[in-house]
């Protein structure tokens, strides 16, 4: 597996592709941003100029796209990796967080246009996909995916295969976005508590880092965004909605009664609607401190 196809060039796309590069594969790549592509030319990429030139001429083509409508787009498009029926048996790897359905229409539609198709989402942020320690949660067939397992390991450190299912990659991952919602609220409402009581967020990090209220994403969310006062995604808040949206839609579908969940959802709704969406989803934290000072008016 030597020659590799990447569609979505983003914050996770980018870095993926420069250490693929880096490791002496040949990229191939498409992205409708110019100055990405211009980044990605100057490490050697080779820039393709509609995703459908990508098919039959790479081993293994990843996506790792924004939005449902996007990845729809890219597959199903004018242009898109379905349009012709390919000749060799190419892999197709969407590493971006979608809906089960839509996993499962791309599985459908890949094999009948005589490709392979694996739903593999990820975890770890820009910082896993720099450092190469994200987590891959991969479903459908064990056999495609023994053979891409070696490329995966050079883009992250912990690489599973999840199951045949092909959403069951996605059901891990939607789990795990729920609960970074989660953490992300208790730590935004937490620090906030610390600041009224005008305790030092440095030093309450140091102690509740060897307590039981420290979590990943209080480490990620105070040292690499609050700390600094720089909400520069990282993972936007919008992406967040989307994946709590799917959260919420499984549970639905599978007749869960979520309140907590649903509750959840809804504030993160109403703050992207306010203009946070664009921001880290650590930005949560600024909301609530200048919902509180405005109340407290
Ligand atoms: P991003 O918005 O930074 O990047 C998306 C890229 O797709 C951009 O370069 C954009 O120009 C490109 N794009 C948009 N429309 C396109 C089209 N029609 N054809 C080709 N390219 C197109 O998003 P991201 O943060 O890199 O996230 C990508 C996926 O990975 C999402 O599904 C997200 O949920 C998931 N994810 C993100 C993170 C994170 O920390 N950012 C972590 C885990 C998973």
């Amino acid at each position: 597996m030597k020659k590799i196809g990447f569609i979505g060039l983003g914050n996770m796309g980018f870095p993926m592709v420069k250490n693929l590069l880096a490791d002496g594969y040949i990229v191939k790549v498409f992205d409708i941003n110019e100055d990405v592509l211009k980044k990605c030319e100057d490490l050697n990429a080779v820039i393709i100029d509609s995703p459908e030139k990508l098919v039959d001429d790479v081993d293994v083509l990843f996506t790792s796209l924004p939005s449902e409508e996007i990845v729809q787009n890219v597959y199903f498009g004018p242009k898109g990796l379905f349009n012709e029926k390919s000749k060799s048996k190419t892999i197709m790897v969407d590493t971006s967080t979608v809906s089960p359905t839509l996993n499962d229409k791309l599985k459908k539609e890949a094999e009948a246009s005589n490709n392979h198709f694996l739903a593999a989402p990820v975890s770890g942020g820009v910082v896993g996909a720099e450092n190469r320690t994200l987590t891959f949660m991969v479903g459908g067939s064990e056999e495609t995916f023994h053979q891409i397992e070696d490329v995966l390991n050079h883009l992250g450190e912990n690489i599973f295969h999840v199951g045949e299912a092909i959403d069951s990659g996605t059901t891990v991952k939607l789990i795990n976005n729920l609960l970074i919602g989660f953490y992300t609220a208790g730590v935004s409402e937490a620090l906030h508590i610390a600041n009224k009581q005008g305790i030092d967020l440095d030093v309450l990090f140091e102690m509740l880092n060897v307590s039981y209220g420290q979590s990943r994403i209080y480490d990620r969310n105070y040292n690499t965004f609050i700390r600094e006062d720089n909400y520069e995604p990282g993972f936007s808040l919008d992406l967040l909605v989307k994946d709590l949206n799917f959260a919420v839609d499984l549970a639905d579908e599978l007749d869960l009664e979520l309140p907590i969940s649903k509750d959840l959802l809804n504030l993160y709704k109403n703050v992207s609607t306010e203009g946070y969406g664009k921001k880290d989803m650590s930005v949560l934290y600024e909301r609530v401190r200048d919902q509180s000072n405005k109340k407290n008016k």
